[in-house]
């Protein structure tokens, strides 16, 4: 079942295997009980990034089916939000068990479809399930909510699923992001409408595929694929649709604002990030060191919380830099299926040729380029890149203030604590943000002064279910996670119940 045990070839099998089914037919939506094809009998093809081979056609939605599907969604939410807490429960444990069972069929649907590495998707398929339980056990408490009494009241709040609600994923990881959306909302009692990104569309498929083995009733979960513009245009302005939780660019996030402002929407974004890593000189350099290749390197730097700026300090900086670029160039790049490769192809041919672009803006603008290894035997056609570092990069460079979203690494000195602090919080962005100290009261500080959502002090992104997940600035509005994720999907009330002892002032005689 896990696909770390399993080779190559393996790999290649099952993957063509389980991806031709979606070669035979277009890829539908899912709306209800049905699997129709977009009500425009349009589709757009889904491309591989590893040869630009062809994946699926897949069923383009309009406003028409984004109706269907919100419909469907809103007529299955009065059972759904009905049904107790402890059955929904049953149910998300019973998905969890079907993804876990399908594992590895998922990782290298999400391998072929994104290019990420089967090394990281094998487990990305098994957070999917550690989301379902996690979010499973908290369903038969969601309701609960607080008993505050006054002097002359009892007040009690209650909580209730806020209704039929849309989830908008983005290309990158989109299984264990679609679980970490979808479960929590499933758990609350609404139902939910997903629209998939267009680039790695296919492992919505096998979600709502365990999702309905499992035995969630049609419309709670349902399917829209199409693009942006369209499709998720039209689910962002749907009446019946009373949220949107979105993943992806922070552009993006401002036209869904717009777009679900004559509806008031009640939005939850996760967004683009500039997050950094802070190495200080009494830091353990070689922990340090590692964290710092992992999370820029790993998941081919296509990770919201990816620190893609490393700054370190002065005394250090020579020593650092030069033993990152040693370590980048023995970074493999190779297919994503092979359980020896770390970096994949990228997802589209835009995107690496805006990935790219950033060399000569580096060039530009006076940093050093340092670029890794690629592989030579990258098959044509394919979205193939070599990692990169730039050096002796300024926190005014572009280099150090655009979201890259690649394997690429931003090197800039600091002199001391003010120092870093100033340059780590100079981007539009706060996601999150690494340190690596050995001072403890400079740990306390710094973390303190920093403008992020989530503050890692000596590791890496290690995340924890019941913590809250969530940027600042133009890195999100919301946290997910634990309880909070509740608070999004759900409505509180207060209810005030008096003891007959107050007063009522009496108008009128
Ligand atoms: P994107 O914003 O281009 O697309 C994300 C989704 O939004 C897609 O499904 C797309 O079809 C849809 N969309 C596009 N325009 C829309 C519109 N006008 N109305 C409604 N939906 C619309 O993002 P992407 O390129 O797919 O993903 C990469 C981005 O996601 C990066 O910026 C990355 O940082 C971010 N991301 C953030 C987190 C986080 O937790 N903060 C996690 C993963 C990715």
């Amino acid at each position: 079942m896990a696909s770390a045990a399993h080779t190559f070839e393996e790999n290649l099998e099952a993957a063509t295997r389980h991806l031709a089914r979606f070669a035979e037919a277009p890829l539908p939506h899912i709306i209800g009980a049905d699997t129709p094809l977009s009500s425009s009998g349009e589709t757009f093809a889904n491309a591989s990034p590893i040869d630009g081979g062809h994946l699926a056609d897949v069923a383009s939605g309009n406003a028409a089916d984004i109706d269907a599907a919100a419909r469907a969604a809103a007529a299955a939410f009065d059972a759904w939000s009905a049904t107790p807490g402890t059955e929904r429960k049953q149910i998300l444990h019973r998905i969890a068990d079907v993804i876990a069972e399908r594992a590895h069929q998922i990782a290298v649907t999400e391998c072929v479809d994104t290019g990420q590495a089967i090394r990281f998707m094998s487990s990305a398929a098994l957070r999917g399930t550690e989301n379902f339980r996690f979010f499973a056990d908290q369903a038969p408490g969601a309701a609960d909510g607080l008993s505050l009494p006054s002097a002359d009241h009892v007040n009690y709040t209650t909580r209730h699923p806020i209704g039929p609600v849309g989830v908008i994923t983005p290309w990158n990881t989109p299984f264990m992001l679609s679980t970490w959306k979808i479960a929590p909302a499933l758990a609350a009692g609404c139902t939910v409408v997903h629209k998939p990104a267009e680039w790695s569309p296919l492992t919505a498929q096998l979600l709502a595929d365990a999702a309905l083995e499992a035995g969630l009733p049609p419309g709670v979960l349902n399917v829209v694929h199409g693009l942006g513009e369209t499709a998720g245009k039209s689910l962002t302005e749907h009446p019946d649709i009373k949220a949107i939780a979105f993943v992806g660019e922070s552009a993006t996030g401002s036209h869904i604002q717009a777009q679900g402002a004559p509806t008031l929407k009640r939005v939850h974004f996760e967004l683009g990030g500039k997050n950094p890593v802070i190495v200080f000189d009494d830091a353990d350099l070689e922990r340090a060191l590692d964290a710092v290749i992992f999370m820029i390197y790993s998941l081919n730097g296509e990770r919201c919380t990816s620190s893609s700026r490393v700054l370190i300090q002065e005394s250090i900086y020579e020593q650092f830099t030069s033993r990152i670029a040693d370590k980048m160039a023995k970074v493999p790049v190779g297919h994503p299926l092979d359980p020896n490769s770390v970096i994949g192809p990228l997802i589209h041919s835009r995107h690496l040729d805006k990935v790219c672009s950033y060399a000569d803006v580096a060039a530009a603008e006076g940093a050093d380029v340092i670029w890794g290894h690629g592989w030579s035997d990258a098959p044509p056609g394919g979205n193939w890149m070599v990692p990169m570092l730039f050096t002796g990069a300024r926190s005014d460079m572009r280099v150090a203030r655009e979201e890259i979203f690649g394997p690429v690494l931003t090197a800039i000195a600091f002199s001391d604590e003010a120092d870093a602090t100033k340059i780590a919080n100079d981007v539009p962005y706060g996601l999150a943000a690494y340190l690596w100290t050995s001072d403890v009261g400079r740990a306390h500080r710094v973390a303190n002064a920093l403008d992020a959502g989530m503050i890692w002090v000596n590791s890496q992104n290690v995340r924890h279910l019941p913590t809250p997940f969530g940027g600042t600035k133009a890195s999100g509005i919301g946290r997910d996670g634990g309880d909070w994720s509740f608070d999004f999907y759900m409505e509180t009330k207060n209810i005030s119940i008096a003891l007959d002892t107050h007063n009522i002032p009496k108008l009128g005689g």
